[in-house]
């Protein structure tokens, strides 16, 4: 796969982010976006962050800064920019029509055998691909904010999805250092999602119903399940917590895991009262303005890049 050619259109946050995964695995990177100037503008953030990483030592792949850079380039026309791509992925806004629009456009100028992807958080592919003609060579690659850090990628197919469009989207993603995992049949929230909603809903709950504060929610998160979650999943946890494994916690914790799940609330409404509450809450810890923001932002990012060397 080394040396071919990966367009990117959209290039906001994800759509850097996404040039930049792939610069560092050595594909050449060609972007797009329909805003004049919007596309060249992310060449100028990415040359300063591809340094900015070389500096640090955090730069990934084995090609230099400069090396990456001489990969990249920028167009404002697509016909041009997809020229020679053997895989397309999409990061415009996260709106279904502009999406469709974009994959209507992309088909009529790419050969029948170039993959397209998509990095939709939240639309179904059924949705999303619906006006494409040729839909066996749809996926939805759905990477984890910020991708250069955060390596997970959940693979997503459409019902007609060749399952070799599948694994060429895992080997590209493997190859460039990513975490892909894939989903076996399209579902809303996909995995990563569903699984932050049950966490985000009953620590939700548990504020509201006065049970415990947003700054102790939180840190049984950063200082409890959160530790060993950055390793080892939820079932891993399960096998190794009790002495004989998963059968054993079964038999031990069947009953109680029960007991408990019985006891969650309906879903939250996440608004109202309870939510002027928790609102009031966590800016009384991290106020909303702008550079309060920011440096938790950096902060996050920091912690994750020290995380991200510890894991390799
Ligand atoms: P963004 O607003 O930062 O960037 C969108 C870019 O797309 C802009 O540069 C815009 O000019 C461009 N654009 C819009 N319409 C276009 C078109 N028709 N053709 C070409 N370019 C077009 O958005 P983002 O945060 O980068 O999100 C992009 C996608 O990635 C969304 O689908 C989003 O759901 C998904 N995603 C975002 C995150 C996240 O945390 N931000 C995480 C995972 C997935």
């Amino acid at each position: 796969l080394k040396g071919k050619i990966i367009t990117v259109v959209g290039s906001g946050l994800i759509g850097r982010s996404w040039a930049m995964v792939f610069l560092s695995g050595g594909y050449k990177v060609k972007i797009y976006d329909n805003k004049p100037g919007q596309a060249s503008g992310a060449i100028t953030e990415i040359r300063k962050q591809l340094e900015e990483l070389q500096q640090a030592k955090m730069l990934r792949g084995n090609l230099s800064a400069a090396e990456q850079l001489s990969l990249l380039s920028s167009h404002d026309d697509l016909q041009q920019a997809l020229e020679g791509a053997f895989f397309v992925q999409e990061c415009v806004f996260e709106d279904l029509e502009a999406k469709q629009t974009v994959f209507l456009e992309v088909e009529n100028l790419v050969p029948e055998s170039v993959i397209i992807s998509s990095s939709t958080s939240c639309l179904m592919p059924s949705n999303v691909f619906s006006r494409v003609q040729n839909r066996t060579r749809c996926i939805i690659s759905h990477p984890v904010n910020p991708p250069y850090y955060v390596r997970l990628v959940e693979l997503v197919p459409h019902p007609e999805t060749l399952s070799a469009v599948m694994d060429v989207a895992y080997s590209l993603m493997t190859d460039v250092g990513q975490a892909p995992v894939r989903l076996k049949k399209e579902i809303d929230g996909f995995a990563l999602n569903r699984v932050q909603y049950a966490i985000i809903a009953e620590s939700w709950r548990l504020v509201q119903d006065g049970v415990i504060s947003v700054k102790d929610i939180d840190l049984v998160m950063s200082e409890g399940l959160g530790m060993r979650y950055a390793f080892i999943g939820p079932i891993e946890t399960m096998h190794l917590n009790a002495p004989e494994g998963m059968e054993d916690y079964l038999q031990r914790y069947n009953e109680g895991m029960k007991r408990v799940l019985t006891t969650f609330g309906p879903v939250p409404d996440f608004s109202g009262e309870p939510a002027a509450r928790i609102i009031k809450e966590v800016c009384e810890l991290i106020p909303s303005e702008h550079e309060h923001l920011t440096a938790r932002r950096e902060r996050r990012d920091h912690l994750l890049m020290g995380l991200a060397k510890l894991k390799k």
